[in-house]
């Protein structure tokens, strides 16, 4: 028993051995949760554990540091409690509540760092908009940047921004785009050219009755693959007065600008210029 109760507090001595600031890189990394069981602070107290234990050669260093809950940490010294004096047993719950407030402390100053963190990449989108017109965001335009950041990344949000900036005369309306041209540099990331999309969209919109949209990202995707620019497609949008025009001219755009195009899909019936199955009307 005795012997026991000496490995108990040499564990404790051993855990306070680790010093705060590697504890909450710890736990940080661990972002406050038990490794073997899932439960996080402020609910259990975290320990800092061993993997490879101190007695058998393991270091402290971080890589050999994993955060564990109490119950997980100690699950192999819980036959020690049974003939403890109460005024230990009380002693150890006091330390808990301790560790548990200083654990609580941690994580808020956690959360606070992200906070910061966040903060600055807001300010440095405020910066673009304060360079250009002079004004900062409000508190809601701060929520709106900092969930577009959250949805498109920092660098993303930055262009997009500056490209509003650089676009838009008007603070507000530059600043209500940024959310848009954040969508369609994405669009352009994952499919060159289509960007211009929207762009498009909203052209033929203007023009037409009908729009099939799905056939508006067909015809573009395949003018792409055929080595047209999306300019060439703005143009056409620009001179069709329906959709069915529209895919003529995208046909006629195709055919003149690849013989091979031409070849294999130009046929006799005239009717039916369009490659893909008829979806208009
Ligand atoms: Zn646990």
């Amino acid at each position: 028993m005795r012997r026991g109760l000496f490995k108990k507090s040499w564990q404790v001595v051993a855990r306070k051995n680790i010093g705060k600031k590697l504890r909450f890189e710890v736990f940080k990394r661990d972002r406050f949760t038990c490794q073997y069981c899932g439960q996080a602070a402020p609910d259990v107290v975290l320990h800092v554990d061993h993997i490879d234990p101190v007695n058998n050669g393991g270091s402290s260093e971080v890589v050999n540091l994993v955060t564990s809950c109490q119950a997980c940490n100690l699950g192999k010294g819980k036959r020690l409690l049974d003939d403890r004096k109460a005024v230990e047993i009380q002693r150890e719950q006091l330390a808990a509540i301790e560790e548990r407030r200083e654990q609580l402390k941690m994580m808020l100053d956690w959360r606070t760092e992200c906070a910061g963190f966040e903060a600055e990449q807001v300010d440095a989108v405020e910066t673009i908009i304060k360079m250009r017109f002079s004004r900062v965001l409000s508190p809601q335009g701060r929520l709106d940047v900092a969930g577009l950041i959250k949805k498109f990344g920092m660098s993303l949000v930055l262009d997009s921004a500056q490209a509003a900036c650089e676009y838009y005369k008007d603070a507000d309306v530059a600043i209500n785009k940024i959310g848009g041209i954040c969508v369609c540099k994405k669009r352009d990331e994952e499919s060159p050219g289509m960007g211009k999309f929207s762009y498009v969209r909203a052209i033929l919109k203007n023009r037409c009755n009908y729009v099939n949209e799905g056939g508006l990202k067909d015809w573009m995707e395949t003018a792409f693959s055929w080595g047209l620019t999306p300019d060439a497609i703005v143009e056409v949008a620009k001179l069709a007065k329906s959709w069915t025009a529209f895919q003529n001219g995208m046909f006629k755009l195709c055919c003149e600008h690849s013989e091979e195009y031409r070849s294999r899909f130009s046929t006799e019936d005239q009717e039916s210029p369009n490659p893909f199955e008829s979806t208009d009307y």
